[in-house]
Order: C-alpha cells, then sequence, then structure tokens
C-alpha cells in the first residue's frame, strides 16, 4: 500500500511535464494518491485552449488525476471557484502544492536595482503573495494534519547574481512559510517549502538556469546535478504523513550546494596546472 493512500490534494502549477509539480504530483499518484490540478486560464478567443491541453497532456490517462481547472493566482475569484469544485470533488483535502512563480523577463534580467515598480509588484503577487491567498482559500478544506508544501531556491537566502528580482520574491516566500507555519500550526497543518537545485523547466529557463546547472556539478558536494524525480520524492515526502513532525523547513534538495562557504573543487579547476 502506497503512502498516500485514501489522501487527495490539490497541485498548483504543473505547466507540462518537466514542471516540478509534475515530478511531486507523479510521485504522489504512484503512491495511491489523489490529485486536482490547475492550469492558467486559456484567453476566451483561445478555442485550442493551449494552456489547459499542457496539462491535460500530462494527466490524461491517470485514473488518479481528477479534475484540471484553471486558476491565475491573481484573481480571487479563480482561487474561490477552484476551491469551492476541489470541496465538492474531494470534501476534505490532505495535502496543497503551490509551485508557481513569475516574473516579467525584462525584470528577471535587469539588476534589481533596476527593477520596475509594477514589475517588483507583479512578480511579488504571483510568487510570494499568492501562497498566502491559496492556502486561506484552501483553510477550511485542510484536514487537520494536512501539510502545504512551495518551491523556493538558495536566492532567496544569498545573493545569486542573475536570480535578481526573483531572488527577493523568493525570501518573501521563505518568511510567508515561516508565518503560515505558526499560524496554522494550532490546526495541526504543516507548512514547508523544498529548496531545489536548478532544474531545466520553463520557469527555470527563464531563471537562468543554464549556466547554474554547470556551476552546480562543480561546485555541490555531491559533484552533480539533482534529478526531477529526487525533487518530486523530496516534495512528496514533506506532503506525506511520513514528515508529520516538520513544519516551518526549508529542505534543500540540491546535492549540497547551499552548504558551501566556497566554491570548492572549483578552485582547482582555476589553479594555475604545475
Ligand atoms: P514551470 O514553468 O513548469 O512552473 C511554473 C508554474 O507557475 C507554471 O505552471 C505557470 O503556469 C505557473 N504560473 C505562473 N503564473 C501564474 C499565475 N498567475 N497563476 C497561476 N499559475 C501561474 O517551472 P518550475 O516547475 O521550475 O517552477 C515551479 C516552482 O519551482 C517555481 O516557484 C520556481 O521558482 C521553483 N523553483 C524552480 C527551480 C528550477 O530550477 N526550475 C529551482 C528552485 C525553485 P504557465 O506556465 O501556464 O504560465
Amino acid at each position: 500500500m502506497g503512502y498516500f493512500e485514501g489522501k487527495t490534494g490539490l497541485i498548483l502549477g504543473v505547466a507540462n511535464d518537466r514542471s516540478i509539480a509534475w515530478a511531486v504530483a507523479q510521485e504522489i499518484m504512484a503512491q495511491g494518491g489523489a490529485c486536482g490540478f490547475s492550469h492558467l486560464p486559456d484567453r476566451p478567443d483561445d478555442e485550442k485552449q493551449k494552456n489547459r491541453r499542457r496539462v491535460t497532456k500530462c494527466t490524461d490517462g491517470q485514473p488518479l488525476a481528477k479534475f484540471v481547472l484553471p486558476l491565475d493566482v491573481q484573481r480571487d475569484e479563480d482561487i474561490a471557484r477552484f476551491m469551492e469544485h476541489a470541496g465538492r470533488e474531494f470534501g476534505k483535502i490532505d495535502f496543497l502544492l503551490h509551485s508557481i512563480a513569475f516574473a516579467d523577463r525584462d525584470d528577471l534580467t535587469r539588476d534589481t536595482i533596476e527593477a520596475s515598480r509594477s514589475g517588483f509588484k507583479m512578480a511579488m503577487e504571483i510568487s510570494a503573495y499568492s501562497l498566502l491567498a491559496v492556502a486561506r482559500a484552501a483553510r477550511p478544506l485542510l484536514r487537520e494534519e494536512a501539510s502545504i508544501l512551495t518551491m523556493t531556491y538558495f536566492g532567496g537566502e544569498k545573493c545569486v547574481p542573475g536570480y535578481n528580482v526573483m531572488g527577493v520574491c523568493k525570501a518573501a516566500l521563505d518568511a510567508c512559510v515561516r508565518y503560515l507555519t505558526y499560524e496554522l500550526g494550532p490546526s495541526r497543518i504543516r507548512v514547508n517549502a523544498v529548496s531545489a537545485g536548478p532544474l531545466k523547466t520553463l520557469a527555470g529557463s527563464a531563471a537562468g538556469v543554464g549556466d547554474m546547472l554547470s556551476l552546480y556539478e562543480k561546485v555541490a558536494p555531491l559533484g552533480r546535478n539533482v534529478t526531477h524525480e529526487e525533487v518530486g520524492r523530496a516534495g512528496a515526502f514533506l506532503l506525506s504523513p511520513l514528515a508529520s513532525g516538520i513544519t516551518g523547513e526549508i529542505l534543500h534538495v540540491d546535492a549540497g550546494y547551499n552548504v558551501m562557504g566556497s566554491p570548492g573543487r572549483l578552485l582547482n579547476l582555476l589553479r594555475p596546472q604545475a
């Protein structure tokens, strides 16, 4: 019997089969959990429903994928409609995955000091505030001992040049995790984050993951990058009852990169050979 047998929950942030949310969902469903999925709403004139189809391409044929519905986290009415449907489908839920971030490319690629006011607000709203908004809307559905998980990155803890405005968003997101942890603790609801090493995804490519992959390979103690499956399993673990004593945690799944205080073995490559 899988460790998600009989459990139900929501997966927000699948764009395609390379999405971290999909890696987490695959592990949950393999362990018997049933999931409801979101997709970014399609424009009314988009008859092909491109956004919806990107997600249903993953979920079609998965018996434990119970629904796929539109949800733009910038719109409270979308969030409310999505949660209402989840309530009708599942009654109560055991887990909620928030795997969502966005910043305008111009703001992502500029130095942080040059971030536009409107771009900063939008990036913060979608990438940090949205965790509070979806947690609040899901609250009546969350069972005692339910678990919430978000996806963060090391660039919120330390300056990672190139991550720019998204680093500021991740610092805010990490703080949201801590405050939610305290506030939902009396309901025995846990809140955690996985801080993943770089992975090739749509959002990852926009945030300059290419250079980071070769850096991590040289600097991380394990001497390699992490895989989607490793991040998916760690995320599923934190969403499951196996992690019942863990809340407020930022779990680094990054081959150990975050413990390094120097470039480590990369220095050997930089030293002139004798
Ligand atoms: P994806 O692009 O696959 O996932 C990002 C998701 O956010 C997409 O499904 C996207 O929808 C969704 N999204 C964006 N704006 C909105 C919105 N307004 N409302 C609802 N959904 C929205 O990339 P990842 O899987 O890499 O990203 C998932 C999370 O993991 C992000 O928080 C990211 O910062 C984090 N992360 C990623 C790392 C990496 O290297 N890839 C490393 C560490 C953390 P759509 O595509 O339809 O616009």
